[in-house]
């Protein structure tokens, strides 16, 4: 209070200490930096070959931290990508990936598995395949990995042709085989599947078993019939119909993947040879449907009566 007669000394200012804006020392603006720090994933992708290599660019878009190993040296590939690639799977562990996606081939699986300094990693990490088969690494995965790693089995059911562009209602099957109950570890798996989503996938959750019944009749007779078709060297010709521009186009998509991962589709999936029995009794059956007719005919014009 001023008293009458009294000039004050000071006169004070009113000074404007404190505004409404988030700034980066408040409560929340701490809690959405932790919460973005944990979206972000760090994955650790085994196997950089054709599949690792398609998959680490999507997850590199969308701003997850990845890195990769593998039998061959990528280290030059890995640095246009702008990820780290270690050829000693040692080094590879000691970065203690959140997320460990296998990207090997089905038929060196087991083998790479077998030798893989697991022990390295850290105690928790959620362990995925990629698979075009499904059983066989999940059976693979309850034998070899420590107990408390958390296992999620997915199939991507598309690949670097058919996904080239975008990867929208393209069918994404995942069996999540066991994760921890607590939240970190559940979140952890729906962040790393929302990556699937985000891309527009079509996301199917179906055990292993049920995948590898469903893609005998369907994924293995595809190839079956691709790599027929291939092998007849089918050529363009200046009348093709649709339905040819089709076959030729299931060539196109089949073909080209490694007689590795044909081979893989048929054995290390047990319902693939009763498939490819049923292929080839639909075949002989219609081959002799036609023969049965042209014999009756050529009988008809030998005997009179
Ligand atoms: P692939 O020929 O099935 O696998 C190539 C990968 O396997 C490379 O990373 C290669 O490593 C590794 N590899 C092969 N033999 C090896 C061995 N003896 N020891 C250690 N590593 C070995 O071709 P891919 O298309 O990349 O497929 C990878 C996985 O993705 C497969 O399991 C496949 O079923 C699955 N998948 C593929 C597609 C697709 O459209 N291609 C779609 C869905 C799922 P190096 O290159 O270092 O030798």
């Amino acid at each position: 209070m001023e008293c009458a007669g009294r000039r004050p000394k000071h006169r004070w200012r009113l000074k404007v200490r404190a505004i409404d804006a988030a700034q980066p020392f408040d409560d929340e603006t701490k809690l959405l930096s932790t919460l973005e720090r944990r979206k972000t994933l760090t994955i650790g992708v085994i196997g950089f070959g054709n599949f690792g290599q398609f998959l680490t660019k999507r997850f590199v878009q969308r701003g997850h931290s990845v890195i990769a190993t593998s039998r061959g040296d990528y280290s030059q590939v890995a640095m246009k990508m702008g990820i780290k690639f270690f050829q000693d799977a040692d080094d590879f562990c000691e970065e203690h990936p959140d997320i460990v996606i296998v990207c090997t081939s089905i038929l060196s699986t087991e083998s790479t598995l077998r030798s893989f300094p697991l022990q390295r990693l850290k105690r928790n990490t959620l362990f995925c395949d990629v698979l075009s088969v499904k059983q066989f690494p999940k059976q693979l995965f309850i034998q070899l990995l420590p107990d408390n790693f958390d296992i999620l089995c997915l199939h991507p059911m598309f690949g670097p042709d058919s996904g080239k562009d975008s990867w929208r209602e393209l069918p994404l099957v995942f069996d999540k085989v066991r994760v921890g109950n607590d939240a970190h570890r559940n979140e952890r798996c729906t962040s790393f599947l929302e990556i699937f989503e985000a891309e527009g996938c079509r996301m199917v959750e179906m055990s292993c078993e049920e995948h590898d019944r469903q893609a005998a009749s369907s994924q293995f007779i595809t190839h079956t019939v691709g790599r027929m078709l291939g092998t007849m060297e089918l050529a363009e010709t200046t009348i093709s119909t649709k339905g040819f521009e089709s076959l030729r186009c299931l060539v196109d998509n089949t073909y080209n993947d490694s007689f590795e991962l044909y081979y893989g589709l048929f054995m290390y999936n047990k319902n693939a040879t009763a498939e490819l029995s049923r292929l080839e009794f639909a075949f002989a059956k219609v081959k002799s449907e036609l023969f049965d007719r042209l014999h009756e005919r050529i009988r008809d014009d030998i005997f009179d009566e």
